[in-house]
């Protein structure tokens, strides 16, 4: 058994180039200097023609077109099993939208996750009499394609931008922001898109993995402000920086794991340009940065 997992989409919400974003990536991206990104999303499998995906990105359509795997294989016959969510974000849910059509398939996050869903009634577009909707409990492994089991654990984050009150837990754990791990026979990978802290708790689930896509939203914690952007850091965002003590790149060092792959990358992040010292440092740490179709098999 295997476990094989195709990045639809690389960037984190707003995508490379982001619409209204003038900065320097952006700028490189649009000019086709370095490589656009989509909003993030992962496809992955066991036996290569059932298929799930990992969070429904508002670029699922060009992402589906661009992956032959997940193509039409009849008139309605799809390879497409299931979504799950990891969180409700908008750049995580909106794709959902896209996926009505009368298209049959399981829709899979936690009771928290599913309740933010439900009270959005945009959402009902994805008919109930078609697209099942079915809770997982953390801690619990549900197949979501044939031979592909995925059991949610709870990470530290926050709640979705658009349900934020006044004050906002950045590092609550629960129910809102959940890792996947992936099973397929013996055979183990992790999908954390998002991630405010690595705590003792993850580290020593990760430890020896033979596969972990995790959060690289930002090089560093205060990157965004820096570029003039706006005064939100990472951890008000709810995302762990890669690089500094206390970042993601530091807290994996000692875990043993053969492949470490960064995704959900915010637009600003230096990581994205191929000759930047930032990306040299990544790797040298024994990272890849994750790209648009890049497929990894283990
Ligand atoms: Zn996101
Ligand atoms: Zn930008």
């Amino acid at each position: 058994m295997k476990i094989r997992a195709r990045i639809l989409g690389a960037a984190a919400g707003g995508g490379l180039p982001q619409w209204n974003c003038g900065c320097e990536n952006c700028r490189l991206a649009r000019a086709g200097q370095i490589p656009a990104q989509t909003q993030s999303s992962l496809a992955v499998s066991s036996n290569g023609r059932d298929w799930a995906i990992l969070n429904a990105s508002p670029d699922i359509r060009a992402q589906l077109t661009a992956a032959p795997e997940l193509h039409p294989t009849g008139l309605r016959e799809i390879p497409l099993r299931s979504v799950l969510l990891t969180n409700g974000d908008i750049d995580h849910v909106a794709g959902l939208l896209t996926l009505r059509e009368m298209q049959p398939f399981t829709l899979y996050a936690t009771r928290g996750i599913h309740e933010v869903v439900a009270e959005n009634p945009i959402f009902s577009a994805l008919s109930p009499s078609v697209v099942t909707r079915t809770a997982i409990a953390l801690d619990e492994p549900a197949e979501i394609a044939p031979g592909l089991t995925a059991t949610l654990f709870a990470v530290p984050g926050k709640v979705p931008l658009y349900l934020e009150g006044d004050e906002v837990q950045t590092d609550l754990v629960g129910e809102q922001t959940v890792g996947v791990e992936l099973r397929a026979g013996s055979v183990t990978a992790y999908y954390i898109p998002g991630c405010a802290l690595l705590n003792d708790e993850l580290r020593a689930r990760l430890s020896g993995a033979e596969l972990v896509f995790f959060d690289g939203t930002l090089w560093r914690d205060d990157e965004m402000v820096r570029a003039g952007l706006g005064q939100k850091t990472g951890k008000r965002m709810g995302h762990i920086s890669m690089s500094g003590p206390d970042g993601s790149i530091a807290a994996f060092a000692d875990l043993d794991i053969a492949r470490k792959v960064f995704v959900h990358m915010n637009n600003t992040n230096p990581v994205l340009r191929p000759g930047s010292d930032e990306r040299a440092q990544a790797e040298a740490a024994g990272w890849t940065i994750g790209q648009d179709g890049m497929e990894v098999t283990v």
